[in-house]
């Protein structure tokens, strides 16, 4: 219910011209097709997508020899459904734990927040949780988790303001250890603009929960602002660039009619959507399902 709340904005932008434009179908001719593209385009679920969904629908109707509108409907469905799941591993749940959750994203992308959600969200599901502030490069950062650690009842490991990043995750890993952690997530700086430092920085991360963390199971979340539409995509090409991203969390779906971008983002990156955010609240992060998402939308 959240979820079609909260993709209110992309239904009415996508989903409205999609289904006017099956509605006022009589035919599914070029005209058809090419009104589609636009609709898909426009709602940010970018060219090469648009083109692949597109594609696919017309070899699917000649195949199946699809002639019914509805039909035709319920097949762009389970196409959108097919691009989005892929073969690729959309759990958010650990294979094992202890498990060490890295979080990178560009600051104001909702990264703070996300991990607080998370937190709350492991919580909720009987792991025990610990957070470390491992962006020291903003003061306000390490207050700000230190807050969502109060409201989930989540210890925050952190030291002050410009101390080294990968020794809050030191400090964090041994807390970890010594607490039968089953879950720690780590905040890191998002300071793409200077990629060199942050490349540096995430490797002396991660080296430390190389060693540190030998027995923990990785995991890289990366923070994408699904506001920003297609302009996601490239942010997330640039961090694939210095980390490894296994999982993606796309935020505030809430607040854009840019929703579709959740499509190009399945289909472009070989990375999966974990997790999306429907709102500011402690509740409105959601492990990401490709079914529930289409039929939220459609
Ligand atoms: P950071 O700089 O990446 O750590 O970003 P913050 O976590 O501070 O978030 C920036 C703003 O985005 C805050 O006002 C959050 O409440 C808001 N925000 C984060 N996620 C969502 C979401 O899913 N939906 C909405 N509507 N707002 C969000």
């Amino acid at each position: 219910e959240k979820l079609k709340e909260g993709l209110t904005k992309t239904r009415d932008n996508l989903t409205q011209k999609v289904e006017a434009i099956f509605n006022f179908t009589s035919e599914l001719d070029d005209d058809f097709f090419e009104e589609l593209e636009e609709a898909l385009i426009v709602a940010d679920v970018g060219f090469n997508t648009t083109t692949a969904i597109v594609e696919k629908l017309k070899k699917r109707i000649k195949e199946k020899k699809i002639n019914q509108i509805q039909e035709a409907k319920d097949e762009l469905k389970n196409i959108i459904v097919e691009i989005m799941r892929g073969d690729k591993n959309i759990d958010i749940i650990p294979p094992k734990t202890p498990a060490v959750f890295m979080v990178v994203g560009v600051n104001g992308v909702g990264k703070t927040t996300s991990i607080g959600k998370i937190a709350n969200f492991f919580k909720s599901r009987g792991y025990k949780v610990m957070m470390a502030a491992g962006d020291t490069f903003r003061a306000a950062a390490i207050d700000q988790l230190e807050v969502w650690g109060q409201r989930c009842g989540v210890e925050v490991i952190k030291q002050k303001e410009g101390a080294d990043p990968a020794a809050v995750v030191f400090d964090a890993i041994q807390s970890a250890k010594a607490r039968k952690v089953d879950i720690l997530i780590c905040d890191t700086a998002g300071r793409l603009h200077n990629k060199k430092n942050l490349m540096e920085e995430l490797r002396k991360i991660n080296r430390v929960i190389e060693k540190e963390g030998r027995d923990f199971y990785k995991e890289t979340l990366l923070v994408l602002d699904s506001t920003t539409g297609q302009n996601a995509i490239h942010q997330a090409k640039e961090f694939i660039d210095v980390a490894d991203v296994n999982g993606i969390v796309l935020t505030k779906l809430d607040g854009t009619a840019k929703g579709g971008v959740v499509i190009a983002i399945n289909n472009e990156l070989n990375i999966p959507v974990k997790m999306i955010g429907v709102g500011e609240g402690i509740d409105d992060l959601q492990a990401f399902d490709p079914e529930m998402f289409v039929d939220a939308l459609f």
